[in-house]
């Protein structure tokens, strides 16, 4: 039998980023053929890599000396020569009137990244879930995750805080995950039900680390959220969204539509003058078909810009032509970030408008949701991700 020991080491590379800056090897990131190898590199046996995995990932421990199925002197070793943790808690904030909570981590390099959680209520029946009608009973409840996949965004959406902030570096796989572990250890495991890729930053301008993130949630030893409760969001690079078809990870995507019209779509989302409305329906028509799920369109209401009959007309029309549902979006505003140019004219649609749009979709059987504005008060609600954190109750 192979003895185990981590000084009878055979050379394995892990790529930059799965080295600290201490140069001990970072596994948080790791999938799970890359941890087995990663240990049979090492001279272990690989049921080790398993093992870590495990904890890693479904245990959610990052501390060697916790995972107490381990040997000793195998715990010592690997604290000594290798790192789990990814990020550093920096602070959380609760919103007093919905529950949303925001929490900031730190990266490596000092970086500052959000995630949220939002405590929803969803009503899934039509004929009671209207705009603007009290939450009843038969309401289900859902809490979902929000996290980041970059620390700012390149994109320069301009309802978007995040994208008025600029780009700084995109996060790494374990970075991803880690927003999971960490807000899971702290609000409760069991109580996260879905998560949504949908923070800072584009997921598919971070392709691989995404995707690596999903295939740790995917795998059967996690047994965290399912991918079926995992969305990713995306402002629309159609030639990722059929590569991600194409892994076979079904994960469901929302695409960031906002308009059905490239003329106003290239001014609100400059990333539409590189991928078209029309690539990008081809693209979720393909993932549609491929994947078996439904795609949600992401549709923020813009005062006078994307909220006139022909955008009803037009986005009618279209989700006769794909399986979807749509999300309409009351625009947050964005004056704690002092915009200017077109993002400083931007207003939410009216609540009479809103709903109208609402009925006329639902009128033609289009299943729709309204998020309701959640988190507004400490900067986290829909497209605010980015702002300082202000009014709230700061966490123990
Ligand atoms: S909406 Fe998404 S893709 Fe657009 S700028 Fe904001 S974070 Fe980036």
């Amino acid at each position: 039998m192979q003895k185990e020991n981590l000084t009878e080491e055979k050379e394995i590379t892990l790529s930059a980023e799965n080295k600290t800056n201490g140069k001990k090897d970072l596994l948080k990131g790791l999938t799970f053929p890359e941890l087995r190898n990663y240990f049979v590199g090492k001279g272990h046996r690989a049921f080790r890599g398993a093992q870590i995995f495990h904890w890693m990932y479904n245990r959610l421990v990052d501390d060697f000396y916790l995972m107490n199925n381990l040997p000793k002197e195998i715990r010592q070793q690997l604290s000594d020569s290798c790192e789990l943790k990814t990020l550093k808690y920096i602070t959380s904030e609760i919103s007093p009137s919905s529950g949303t909570k925001k929490y900031i981590f730190e990266t490596s390099e000092g970086n500052l990244i959000e995630s949220v959680i939002i405590p929803e209520e969803v009503n899934l029946d039509p004929d009671q879930s209207r705009f603007g009608q009290t939450k009843t009973d038969e309401q289900q409840k859902r809490t979902t995750l929000c996290i980041s996949t970059q620390v700012g965004c390149p994109l320069d959406c301009q309802f978007c805080a995040t994208g008025l902030m600029g780009y700084k570096k995109n996060l790494t796989a374990g970075e991803i995950f880690d927003q999971y572990s960490l807000t899971a250890n702290d609000y409760g495991k069991d109580k996260i039900t879905n998560i949504v890729y949908m923070g800072m930053g584009e997921p598919l301008l971070n392709y691989d680390a995404t995707v690596k993130s999903l295939q740790i949630f995917a795998d059967e030893l996690t047994k965290g959220i399912s991918l079926k409760k995992i969305t990713v969001s995306t402002a629309g690079i159609a030639p990722r969204i059929i590569d991600l078809a194409d892994t076979g990870l079904k994960v469901k995507i929302a695409l960031s539509l906002h308009s059905c019209f490239d003329e106003i779509r290239d001014v609100i989302m400059p990333i539409n003058k590189k991928y078209s409305i029309k690539q990008n329906i081809d693209s979720v028509r393909y993932y549609a078909r491929i994947t078996g799920t439904r795609i949600t369109f992401e549709y923020v209401m813009l005062k006078d810009i994307n909220d006139r009959d022909e955008d009803l007309n037009a986005l009618k029309r279209l989700c006769s032509e794909i399986p979807s549902k749509v999300n309409v979006i009351p625009f947050n505003s964005l004056e704690h970030m002092n915009p200017t140019g077109f993002s400083a004219q931007l207003q939410s649609s009216s609540k009479e408008r809103i709903e109208k749009f609402v009925e006329e979709l639902r009128y033609r059987n289009v299943t729709v949701t309204v998020r309701f504005t959640q988190g507004n008060d400490i900067a986290a609600a829909c497209g605010q991700l980015a702002l300082p954190l202000t009014k709230g109750t700061k966490s123990e």
